[in-house]
């Protein structure tokens, strides 16, 4: 059945009024599940005026209150995780449990959030001059706007709203228009944890709801999270607006198996990291880099476990009793044609296509948007399967005489997201840590996303902007530091007064 997904303003559902939609599928079966508001100009100013009316009361809620709807929240969320996770696989298309896995990432962030007190805590100075003293604090920011990509509809908004919300602030968050419906479903759960209406809210969109966001001046900042372009041109348009903005873009992650590795667990790796969640992950491994001699084997035993990857619709009600299925479909029709697209140049520029995905058998829907896992050997950097984010179930492998050029590979690549190295080697593994350009390491360990009190954020042209996600730097991007000097006069020694223009120095 077809309905309407729309925004979300002043603790309610706002249909809006620019009569644009756009259709919304379920990956699985190809058929269409609903239609997206596309707001307009006017739909985004009401929505950004409600917050802004909402955001001068929670700035002056007291942080016992504020930190009360956020534990609120984390119970609810928790209790009911099993719903969002339902939605969450009927429109991008992930498996059951891997929606699961999202959830509790993105649950890590509110967990953090809820310590927010201590972490707004400021400093103090007494009598840094006679009678003067000095204290720092830091204010939230106002309205702040968050867009997300589709590939994590729960947990990349989670990265920011739960620190934006317990920091003071309100929240205009621009879903993808692929998979809008979570974000719909967190509002009401924040409504039911006692969030005053308008502190959170949803606008839904394409470029025209982005472009109000950039542009409105009770915007104060920008997290934006997507594919490079447009992350680069949300980092200058926002900036040129006076935002602050921290912009998360595409990605190219290697995974560097030394000749003393594990092989049995890295080509586990290799496969998990490559093909979960069709390889929609920013921080998917997309190329295998094969030092030395460990190529052949390596190759061979990703190889055998590839052809394992069952494919199908992963929903809850579809498994059943049987065994979940490990890969999802595509997310949409256009970027599964993508994907294989990119699989047709691969093998046409002469990379050895090990494993074949196009026209994989899937356990589901035969309107769904399937392609299987695909493995290429004998890649090279000059490849367009090499270059490009393909951000779908490809894993290409590239052997390397040397651990120099692994690292040089690696530090070639103009993204610098995540990467990996396999080792038994401790030495190696310290020496590769200081050695790459790239802001997630992982040492023996595919995708190595930081815990919520880290921050997470890759270097290069995987980020715009030097805050990273979350952690500690998330508080100081949605906050802005004050320093209060003031001096109270000690009745029983009053100051001399009198005049003096000279600049004030400290006496
Ligand atoms: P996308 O860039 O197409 O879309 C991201 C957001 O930008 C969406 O909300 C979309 O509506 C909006 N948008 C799209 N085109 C726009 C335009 N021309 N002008 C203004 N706004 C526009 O990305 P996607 O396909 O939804 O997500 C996949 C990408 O996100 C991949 O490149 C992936 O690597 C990246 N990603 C990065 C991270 C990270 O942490 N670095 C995390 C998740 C995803």
């Amino acid at each position: 059945m077809s309905r309407t997904i729309a925004h979300w303003a002043a603790g309610q559902i706002f249909e809006g009024s620019s009569g644009r939609t756009a259709d919304v599928t379920n990956p699985a079966t190809g058929a269409v599940s609903g239609q997206v508001a596309l707001a307009s100009v006017q739909d985004a100013e009401a929505v950004i005026a409600g917050a802004a009316a909402a955001a001068q009361g929670w700035a002056r809620t007291s942080i016992a209150r504020r930190t009360q709807v956020l534990f609120a929240f984390r119970e609810l969320l928790n209790a009911r995780r099993e719903e969002l996770a339902a939605i969450i696989t009927a429109e991008h298309g992930k498996v059951h449990s891997d929606a699961l896995g999202e959830i509790a990432r993105g649950q890590e962030v509110v967990e953090f959030a809820c310590g927010v007190g201590h972490l707004l805590k400021g400093g103090h100075s007494e009598q840094v001059s006679t009678g003067v003293d000095v204290r720092s604090k830091r204010d939230p920011l106002g309205v702040v706007g968050i867009i997300s990509p589709f590939n994590f509809p729960a947990m990349v908004p989670m990265w920011f709203f739960p620190i934006a919300i317990a920091t003071g602030n309100a929240v205009v968050l621009k879903p993808s228009e692929k998979d809008p419906s979570s974000s719909l479903w967190l509002a009401e759960l924040w409504k039911e944890a006692g969030l005053p209406d308008g502190v959170f809210n949803v606008l839904q969109g394409d470029k025209e709801a982005v472009d109000a966001l950039l542009d409105s001046p009770r915007i104060a900042s920008i997290s934006f999270v997507g594919s490079t372009p447009i992350a680069e041109y949300v980092y200058e348009r926002a900036s040129k607006a006076g935002k602050r903005v921290q912009a998360l873009g595409g990605a190219k992650n290697h995974m560097v198996v030394l000749p003393d590795a594990d092989l049995d667990l890295a080509a586990d790796a290799a496969v998990n990291a490559g093909f979960g969640s069709a390889g929609e992950r920013c921080m998917a491994i997309s190329v295998l880099v094969a030092v030395g001699s460990v190529a052949d084997e390596l190759v061979a035993r990703v190889a055998d476990r590839t052809r394992t990857v069952q494919i199908g619709d992963g929903s809850a009600e579809a498994t059943g009793a049987q065994r979940e299925v490990d890969m999802g479909p595509l997310v949409t029709r256009a970027h599964r044609d993508k994907v294989a697209s990119y699989i047709d140049a691969g093998e046409r520029e002469g990379a050895k296509v090990v494993v074949d995905g196009r026209g994989a058998q899937a356990r589901g829907g035969q309107d769904g948007f399937w392609l299987g896992p695909t493995l290429f050997d004998h890649v090279r950097p000059e490849m367009e399967i090499y270059r490009e984010e393909i951000f779908g179930p490809v894993l290409s492998v590239v052997r390397v005489e040397t651990y120099a050029e692994a690292v040089e590979l690696i530090n070639a690549n103009p993204y610098g997201n995540g990467t990996a190295i396999f080792t038994n080697d401790g030495g190696a593994a310290r020496r590769f840590e200081a050695d790459v350009h790239v802001g997630m390491i992982g040492v023996n360990v595919p995708i190595p996303v930081p815990a919520a009190y880290y921050s997470f954020g890759g270097w290069k042209r995987s980020l715009f902007g030097d805050t990273h996600a979350y952690g500690v730097e998330g508080v100081h991007f949605f906050t802005r530091g004050k320093v209060v000097t003031s001096r109270w006069i000690d009745p029983a020694n009053r100051p001399e007064g009198g005049l003096e223009l000279g600049f004030p120095r400290n006496v």
